[in-house]
């Protein structure tokens, strides 16, 4: 891993080294743009959030193009990365805990390092991505981080051989909950969506949708109390069933299942920009002007699922890296930063 104490006024700092971050970063530097990516630290909240991003909790990543034969979300941000380092991309295993962005075209932004240090540059390409909201067991964790059959994306994970012709949950009444249940019911034996009250969040047409498929069940005033595994012929631990609770009784009961896919919202990873003058839109996505990758902010660009709540997939967001890094070196040539 580089550092970044040989220069402290950057082109183009990326945050975050998810998709979004690496397309960027690969397309900024081959414009010569010397990129330094702040890859990030590792924590968790409550689940754990890595350099790399929410791939680095997939197993098995099948729908990303050129991967015929599927790769490890890991492997695969493994790649972009190596690729971004190839072309000269400085890499820093930080987080920017806080910004300074500048009002005016050409002038420069400051950032804070989670190492307390100050750095400015002329761009900036936000890519921190978003997290996905879990229930906070620790047997969910631990299955969802061994690949064991809990996931917190039905349209990455969903289709695996192991959820075939099985009988899977989904955790949630949104949109969201609704959109995954209706499609794993293409594959699984039988799709319980476990809600906590008695009535669904998500729109009619899309209760509809997934209630209308033969496989669909609700399992109406419950929550998720226990993840049970048990080991497979290899020791890899994989789910066999979940404990619920009524919310009403408070009674316990199991209910065998193969997959358990959490889908109980998002957060994007913009708590750092609350002070930055940038917007966002009501679930608290930055809002970007138009089609483009621009911010409300001169020079200060957005991509990836940090400003997406609605496709939220790889492809899409290495797909808006790459327009952000083209809008960065748009705007630098503009104030003559080459
Ligand atoms: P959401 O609308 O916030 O729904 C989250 C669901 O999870 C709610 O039903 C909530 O229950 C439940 N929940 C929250 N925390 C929970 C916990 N700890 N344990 C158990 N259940 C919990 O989130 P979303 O479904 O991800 O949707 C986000 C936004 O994207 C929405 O505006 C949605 O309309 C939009 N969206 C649109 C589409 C589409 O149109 N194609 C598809 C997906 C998402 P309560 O209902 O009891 O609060």
């Amino acid at each position: 891993m580089s550092n970044d104490n040989s220069r402290t006024t950057h082109k183009v700092v990326i945050i975050g080294s998810g998709p979004a971050g690496w397309t960027a970063a690969i397309y900024a530097a081959r414009a010569n743009l010397d990129p330094v990516v702040y890859e990030g630290v590792a924590k968790s909240n409550p689940g754990p959030i890595l350099p790399g991003g929410q791939l680095m909790l997939t197993t098995e990543v099948e729908n990303y193009p050129g991967f015929p034969d599927g790769v490890t979300g890991p492997d695969m941000m493994d790649r972009f990365r190596k690729q971004a380092e190839r072309f000269g991309t400085t890499i820093v295993g930080q987080d920017i805990t806080r910004v300074k962005f500048a009002l005016m075209p050409g002038e420069l932004h400051t950032l804070t390092t989670s190492a307390g240090k100050t750095v400015q540059t002329h761009a900036v390409i936000i890519s921190t991505g978003a997290t996905a909201n879990w229930m906070g067991l620790e047997s969910e964790l631990r299955l969802a981080m061994a690949g064991g059959g809990v996931s917190a994306c039905a349209v990455c994970d969903g289709a695996l051989p192991m959820f075939r012709d099985q009988p899977v949950a989904v955790v949630g009444g949104g949109d969201t909950a609704m959109e995954e249940a209706t499609y794993l019911t293409k594959f699984a034996s039988t799709v319980y969506v476990i809600h906590r009250r008695d009535a669904l969040r998500a729109s009619k047409v899309m209760q509809e949708r997934f209630l209308s498929k033969p496989n669909a069940k609700v399992l109406w005033n419950k929550t998720v109390s226990e993840c049970l595994g048990e080991n497979d012929e290899h020791g890899n631990e994989k789910l066999k069933g979940i404990v619920l609770t009524d919310t009403v009784t408070g009674e316990s009961s199991k209910l065998a299942v193969n997959g358990l896919f959490v889908a109980i919202g998002h957060t994007p990873a913009t708590g750092f920009l609350r002070e930055s003058g940038l917007e966002f839109n009501d679930a608290g996505y930055i809002d970007l002007k138009g089609r483009s990758s621009a911010t409300t902010r001169p020079g200060v660009f957005a991509a990836g699922d940090v400003a997406d709540d609605r496709y939220r997939q790889a492809v899409t967001a290495a797909g808006m890296g790459c327009q952000a890094a083209l809008d960065a070196e748009h705007y630098l040539g503009a104030q003559g930063v080459n």
